[in-house]
């Protein structure tokens, strides 16, 4: 038999480099992994540059690389995708941003750059809707929601450029800048114009809001600025079918994940309610089992692993991947599905940032040639049968082993 369907893993960030808290160990090397050893020692391993050797992803770029989309010839931006993912639908040409609320005091200081973790901005982000004019401008705007604090911008429009700078000015104590060009075009032009009288008009909108003169009656930080940034144009992508051939779904709790999952037209499955908690691990993982009796391929991103190595906690990393694996028990899919297990990127302790350093894969499942590697770590799969791969081969190969692929020559 052979496998027809692929389950794409990805443990964000999980990937490190030797810690001293774990005497010289990975995290994933120190981990008691016993189901992610399973799929080492039953499939073939290697190690992978999510994007090429040297270069130092996001999520964005390396998620869309591994699942076929070259960031090179894709990648436009954040803005767009967080905005997708936000719930705008984002058409070729609109300009998308990510965005946040802000506390800005009397003198126009911001006096804190996330509004005291705001939790519930429904109510402001629909005044701002109902309140906020661009017409003049020949623009509309749409403004979403995120997660707490956060939001979504877009402009759509003629005649807007995404060559525009932020007014965050990503310190405290400081007034917000002025949005400005970056070039000379008069499409950069119209887009600076257009979001500072956005970010004039909302601010009003803010300042007088019922929720926020209550929360200064409370004592805590109004959300009374929106700072923008990451402004980028919607590019063309074809659809996921389109290009691989297979019907597929996305299943992330980080929006930028969910976001380039729906532009390349991924079906949305990811529970409602669910956290990046182990309990919602269990959860995406009963989803992701559920979404392959329907389709082809599932991207299921487990996000966690990256925060711990953002926050510089090699033992908490060690952890999460610890609770990780034993949420994964349920991973058990049928014959005719390939298990795809890898890190989008490295996040190492040492740095508390993203590195260029490449990451475990292990595929296993029908057909696969089984190699002598029984630990999945960074070390252990550099010596795998796939040896070292980009992460744009990911994609052909996984297709080969499921004879989706055409023949190159006679
Ligand atoms: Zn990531
Ligand atoms: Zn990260």
């Amino acid at each position: 038999m052979t496998a027809s369907k692929i389950l794409l893993l990805v443990l964000d960030g999980a990937s490190d480099r030797p810690c001293e808290a774990l005497d010289g160990l990975t995290p994933l090397q120190a981990a008691d992994t016993p189901v992610l050893d399973g799929f080492a020692s039953g499939g073939i391993c290697g190690i992978m540059d999510p994007v090429a050797p040297g270069i130092r992803p996001g999520s964005d770029t390396a998620h869309l690389s591994l699942i076929g989309y070259p960031p090179e010839n894709y990648y436009t931006g954040r803005g767009p995708l967080e905005a997708e993912g936000a719930g705008i639908h984002m058409e070729e040409g609109m300009i998308g941003f990510r965005a946040n609320f802000a506390t800005i005091d009397e003198n126009g200081v911001i006096t804190d750059r996330r509004a005291g973790r705001i939790r519930e901005t429904a109510a402001l982000i629909s005044a701002i809707r109902e309140g906020v004019d661009l017409s003049s401008h020949g623009v509309e705007f749409m403004f979403e929601s995120g997660k707490g604090h956060r939001a979504a911008f877009a402009l759509k429009g003629e005649g807007l450029g995404a060559g525009v700078t932020s007014n965050d000015p990503k310190h405290e104590g400081m007034p917000p800048k002025e949005i400005q060009p970056l070039g000379s075009s008069p499409s950069d032009a119209k887009t600076a114009r257009v979001c500072n009288d956005f970010i004039r008009q909302s601010g009003e909108i803010l300042a007088s809001h019922p929720l926020n003169t209550g929360r200064q009656e409370e004592g805590l930080p109004p959300a009374n600025i929106v700072l923008i940034r990451g402004a980028g144009k919607m590019g063309h992508f074809e659809t996921f079918e389109e290009k691989h051939g297979l019907r597929g779904s996305v299943i992330s709790t980080a929006t930028l994940i969910t976001g380039i999952g729906k532009v390349v037209g991924l079906h949305q499955a990811t529970p409602a309610g669910v956290t990046g908690s182990v309990a919602g691990i269990s959860a995406k993982v009963a989803a992701a089992m559920a979404e392959l009796e329907e389709r082809d391929f599932v991207l299921l991103n487990i996000k966690g692993a990256d925060e711990k190595g953002h926050d510089g906690d090699p033992v908490a990393k060690m952890r999460f991947i610890a609770e990780c694996d034993t949420a994964l028990r349920d991973l058990v899919p049928g014959d005719d599905c390939l298990v795809v297990i890898c890190s989008d990127h490295s996040t190492p302790c040492s740095i508390k940032d993203h590195s260029a350093d490449p990451v475990p894969l292990v595929i296993s499942g029908e057909g696969v040639r089984i190699d002598d590697v029984t630990h999945f770590d960074e070390i252990s799969c550099a010596g795998g049968g796939l040896n070292r791969i980009s992460g744009q081969s990911l994609m052909p190969i996984l297709l080969d082993l499921i004879n989706k692929t055409d023949k190159y020559g006679a």
